[in-house]
């Protein structure tokens, strides 16, 4: 028996005459991550997507858990390739389902004709398969209201398929449609969810992460790598741009009024990801911000960040709580690594009363008493560029 995995678009079904150019990034994005398991033909008809393995014995677990993290992707399941005659159709229903059907009680057959040449009707077709189905699983009792299972059964122009129930995929749209953003990456909770919620919109990411040793060490670094090799497995594959923060830093330190020493500090951030995001065309910043959740993400205090950098800056968990934002990140596997114990660059040199509402020209003037554009210049000449892949 022949199998495969339905998948049914998302809200790319709503893109009109685009619509063509999104299923097209979907099935790519599709074909690259199945086929680092096995190599599959993927294949598009009537809306639906069938993704087959070319080999038997393939393990469909892995495939599924793959084709879960794929954004754009609304439902799925696995199913039972079928020729397009009844009987067919009847003998694989009942040797692929049988172990589920002989553990519930109930069920229905609901079925879809797309081949309009087929010879019987939607309801026919249910109803043959349904009397079949009863008859050869006595136990069962079919209910058309409340059934353990629905048994779907979809003839199509070039087979029929025989599934069970299918189940929620990741949602969102294909990645590559929306473009390219700059993820600022920490070790923290937060921004591998905000990495995660933007690539769920279709941004392809580029993260960037400041570093500074020798006050955060390797492994903080490589816990950040840890933390988006998670995260590629949705968004796909990204570059990390490590940047040297030290000197930036330790000059603000020795410089700049203490209160403002994480505002300062964070305008550098802004300003040396928007160099690299123009460097690699991407179109926008992305933060793990939550208004009010530290001193430097009031409203006073993101409205002097944002002054610093001209492109959109977007903010994905900014209306959310911290009980949310782990519920995410429990759910896209970050959590654990996130709670790792390492220091960040945010976390060196933290002033002990942080400015809640900071005065914007006299953070800028507090800046500029720095070599802004010269140290801006040196860190981005000396990024570290490191490939991440699931
Ligand atoms: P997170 O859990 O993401 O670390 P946080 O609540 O600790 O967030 P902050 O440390 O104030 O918040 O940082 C806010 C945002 O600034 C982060 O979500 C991230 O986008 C960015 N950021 C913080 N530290 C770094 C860093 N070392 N490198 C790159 N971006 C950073
Ligand atoms: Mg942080």
């Amino acid at each position: 028996m022949k199998e495969t995995i339905l998948i049914k678009v998302g809200e790319i079904a709503l893109k009109g005459l685009n619509r063509r150019s999104f299923e097209d990034v979907l099935i790519k994005n599709i074909k690259r991550r199945v086929n680092c398991i096995t190599p599959c033909e993927v294949k598009i008809a009537q809306s639906t997507i069938a993704v087959t393995p070319y080999k038997d014995n393939v393990d469909f677990d892995e495939i599924e858990e793959c084709i879960s993290k794929i954004f754009g992707i609304a439902t799925y399941s696995r199913a039972c390739i079928a020729e397009k005659n009844m009987e067919s159709i009847l003998s694989c229903a009942k040797e692929y389902l049988a172990e589920t059907l002989n553990e519930i009680n109930s069920f229905k057959v609901e079925s879809k004709r797309s081949d309009k040449k087929f010879p019987l009707t939607s309801p026919e077709i249910s109803r043959e398969v349904g009397g079949f189905l009863a008859e050869e699983f006595p136990h069962l009792i079919v209910d058309v209201h409340n059934p353990d299972l629905v048994v779907t059964v979809e003839v199509r122009d070039y087979a029929a398929f025989i599934r069970g129930a299918a189940k929620k995929g990741a949602g969102g749209i294909p990645v590559g449609t929306g473009g390219n953003a700059v993820i600022l990456i920490s070790g923290g909770i937060d921004s591998p969810v905000a990495a995660w919620t933007m690539a769920k919109r279709g941004l392809s990411l580029t993260a960037v992460h400041f570093a500074s040793p020798p006050y955060t060490s390797e492994r903080a670094e490589d816990k950040v790598v840890r933390l988006l090799k998670k995260v590629s497995e949705y968004s796909g594959r990204m570059q990390m741009y490590t940047v040297p923060f030290t000197k930036i830093q330790e000059q603000i330190k020795d410089n700049c009024p203490e209160e403002l020493f994480t505002i300062i500090m964070r305008r550098f951030m802004m300003q040396i990801s928007e160099r690299i995001a123009r460097e690699k065309n991407c179109g926008a910043l992305i933060t793990g911000e939550s208004l009010g959740q530290v001193a430097s993400q009031t409203i006073g205090a993101i409205g002097c960040t944002d002054e610093a950098c001209r492109l959109p800056v977007f903010r994905p968990l900014i209306g959310m709580d911290k009980e949310e934002i782990i519920e995410i990140s429990r759910k896209i596997d970050t959590f654990d690594i996130s709670i790792e114990p390492f220091e960040d660059c945010c976390t060196v040199f933290t002033p002990k009363h942080p400015r809640t509402k900071p005065v914007l020209k006299y953070v800028v003037e507090a800046q500029n008493k720095l070599p802004v554009d010269e140290l801006i210049d040196e860190a981005v000449k000396n990024v570290k560029v490191t490939e991440i892949s699931f």
